[in-house]
């Protein structure tokens, strides 16, 4: 038996899951970690500390995420063994992501940075709307109709 990263670890990683692993069997990829299940001893350590409840037993996946099991053992081989946990910082997807040095990322920090600059600019139109607004009032308290 083997445990299996699935669905919910995508853009997460938090990483609390790889320090308590005792035989260093996750792996890190671009989005997310596998496990190994070569190396799994199923001591169940990594299960509950994960936030995103993205770890399963292969006995219990959830609907849906069956393909996983098969994905951890084919990605484990690629990706990198990962054994500490990473500094997180905000996205605006789900509060928090691990520091990433691909060009997805800056990508993605650059979207971050645009939707945060177009919010802004909405808020300074409607703000500027509103002034508008108290300026035609008060034009016509000061000029009431003859
Ligand atoms: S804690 Fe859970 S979501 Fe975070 S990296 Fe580990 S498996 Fe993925
Ligand atoms: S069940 Fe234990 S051995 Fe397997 S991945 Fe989790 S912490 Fe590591």
């Amino acid at each position: 038996m083997t445990f299996v990263v699935t669905e919910n670890c995508i853009k997460c990683k938090y990483t609390d899951c790889v320090e308590v692993c005792p035989v260093d069997c996750f792996h890190e990829g671009p989005n997310m970690l596998v496990i190994d299940p070569d190396e799994c001893i199923d001591c169940t350590l990594c299960e509950p500390e994960c936030p995103a409840e993205a770890i399963f037993s292969e006995e219990e996946l959830p609907d849906g995420q069956q393909a996983f099991k098969a994905l951890n053992a084919e990605l484990a081989k690629q990706w990198p063994v990962i054994t500490e946990k990473k500094d997180t910082r905000p996205t605006p997807r789900n509060g928090t992501a691990a520091p990433e040095s691909s060009s997805s990322s800056s990508a993605e920090a650059n979207r971050f940075v645009r939707a945060r600059r177009g919010a802004r600019s909405a808020s300074r139109r409607r703000g500027l709307l509103r002034f508008l607004d108290g300026l035609d009032e008060l034009v016509g308290v000061m000029n009431p109709p003859m």
